[in-house]
């Protein structure tokens, strides 16, 4: 019987299989993520110091190191049933383009309208705030999946959304602003005249094209000062990575149906929650001293935080307004150059990958964007589905380790996140198409200067 007989081309489970918990990989890590801090006092953050910014329920899920399981509430487990559970794909027409003997499988978690994983945590999210009896939420997105999810999540359950988006991608991106405002959120492009920090940085960068710690400053800056509000926040978070552990604990359930044991997991990095959702259970295995997997975060080289930032305490924004965390960071007023068009712009990563990473558990590599698109093309030819930039970062990873294997004649079993479509990224697909597309690396002259505004904490 030929493979392709025994493991289908997808492998769905069913609705019943919707995982009932999340899973928390703090709780099996000896070194845990570091607190967030004040930013005057360097305090850890408690619970009554967040509850300005944040749901109730989200600071207890943030703040809590040590239950492992928490129960998916089951009016979530009902609207994930809407989209998932989500396939897993064993991809044979690319492992054939590339005539490679590596099994390569992706988690796909572009069927739904959002077009990618943020749906997972946005649901949850807007979940805690109504049940808190919350009139709505604010929030800021760049490429504007962020945005779109949460809109979509705040319309079913009835909640008032303001979006920031980042100004580049409110002009890039005019058909994502529609969807978000079809769903009925309010957009405005950030920084704007509307907020204290967004007149400051409007004043202090004439023409600036923003960034998502501006978005993340104003975005606050509106939840803290409007009753009723609060803010929520579409990666990097500890709350955010466990709401994702759903794509990650799928994966392995339908994995485990067919005995399959991969070798690595590969996933793109932006804040670091689909790559923290999709390895939790996996790394929950290794930290418990289980089963060990070579485990890869794959960044741009335009914005390389695991690869050449620093693991220090940092603002999670531009106008400082927020927690300082601490993770790899490049300086929070660090901007990707303006021709970078892959998205994962943010100049920081999650706490808990940054723990994993400091501690050996991962390994990470950047790539640069034409080489990305050349994966992404590569990848819609063979398996039909247009991806993401963003996912498009663990393809790339993904073929170039399926062509090791190629070379190597090891059968290797390769599993990636598949993160969302890229039907709103075509001006980036354009840029390629037209040979437009270049390369910027930040020199290391960059780097020393966005780096140089890392706050002194001991
Ligand atoms: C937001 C996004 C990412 C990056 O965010 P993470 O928090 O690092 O997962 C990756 N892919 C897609 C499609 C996204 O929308």
């Amino acid at each position: 019987m030929s493979e392709q007989n025994k493991i289908p081309y997808k492998i769905y489970l069913n609705e019943n299989e919707i995982p009932k918990q999340w899973y928390n990989v703090r709780a099996d890590m000896k070194n845990k993520p570091a607190p967030l801090i004040n930013p005057g006092t360097h305090e850890p953050m408690g619970f009554d110091d967040l509850r300005p910014v944040f749901c109730d329920e989200l600071i207890k899920q943030e703040l809590d190191n040590d239950t492992a399981y928490f129960d998916i509430p089951q009016e979530i487990r009902d609207f994930y049933k809407m989209y998932r559970p989500s396939p897993l794909v064993r991809a044979y027409c690319l492992e054939k383009a590339l005539g490679t003997p590596a099994k390569i499988y992706y988690k796909f978690e572009g069927n739904n309208t959002s077009g990618s994983h943020k749906l997972n945590s946005a649901i949850a999210q807007a979940y805690y705030a109504k049940n808190q009896g919350l009139k709505g939420l604010t929030t800021e997105t760049g490429a504007g999946q962020w945005g779109t999810a949460l809109s979509m999540a705040c319309a079913y359950l009835g909640l008032d959304l303001k979006v920031f988006m980042v100004k580049v991608s409110y002009e890039q991106k005019p058909f994502r602003r529609e969807v978000m405002r079809t769903y009925g959120a309010s957009v405005t492009p950030s920084p704007s005249m509307e907020t204290q920090i967004g007149r400051k940085i409007n004043a202090e960068h004439p023409g600036t094209t923003g960034s998502l710690g501006c978005a993340i400053s104003e975005a606050v800056e509106v939840a803290t000062t409007n009753e009723g509000y609060r803010y929520v926040l579409g990666s990097v978070l500890n709350q955010v990575l466990l709401h994702q552990s759903v794509i990650g604990l799928e994966t392995k359930a339908a994995l485990d149906k067919y005995g399959i044991v991969p070798d690595m997991i590969i996933g793109c990095a932006g804040g670091g929650s689909n790559l923290g959702g999709l390895i939790s259970p996996f790394m929950g295995e290794k930290l418990r001293g289980e089963k060990d997997y070579r485990i890869i975060a794959v960044e741009p080289a335009s914005c390389p935080s695991f690869t050449r930032g620093k693991y220090a305490y940092d603002f999670c924004d531009t106008g400082m307004v927020c927690p300082l965390a601490k993770m790899y960071t490049l300086g929070s007023n660090f901007i990707p150059s303006a021709n970078h068009a892959g998205g994962l712009r943010y100049h920081g990563m999650s706490p808990i990958l940054s723990q994993l990473y400091a501690d050996g558990y991962m390994e990470a590599v950047s790539v640069e964007q034409t080489s990305v698109f050349e994966a992404a093309e590569n990848f819609a030819r063979t398996e039909g589905i247009l991806p993401a930039p963003e996912s498009s970062h663990a393809i790339r990873v993904a073929i170039d380790e399926a062509l090791k294997c190629k070379a190597s004649g090891e059968e290797k079993t390769i599993v990636f996140g598949l993160t969302g479509t890229g039907y709103f990224d075509l001006v980036a697909y354009q840029k390629f198409n037209d040979g437009e597309m270049t390369d910027y690396i930040p020199t290391d002259e960059d780097l020393a200067k966005s780096l140089a505004s890392l706050p002194k904490v001991d």
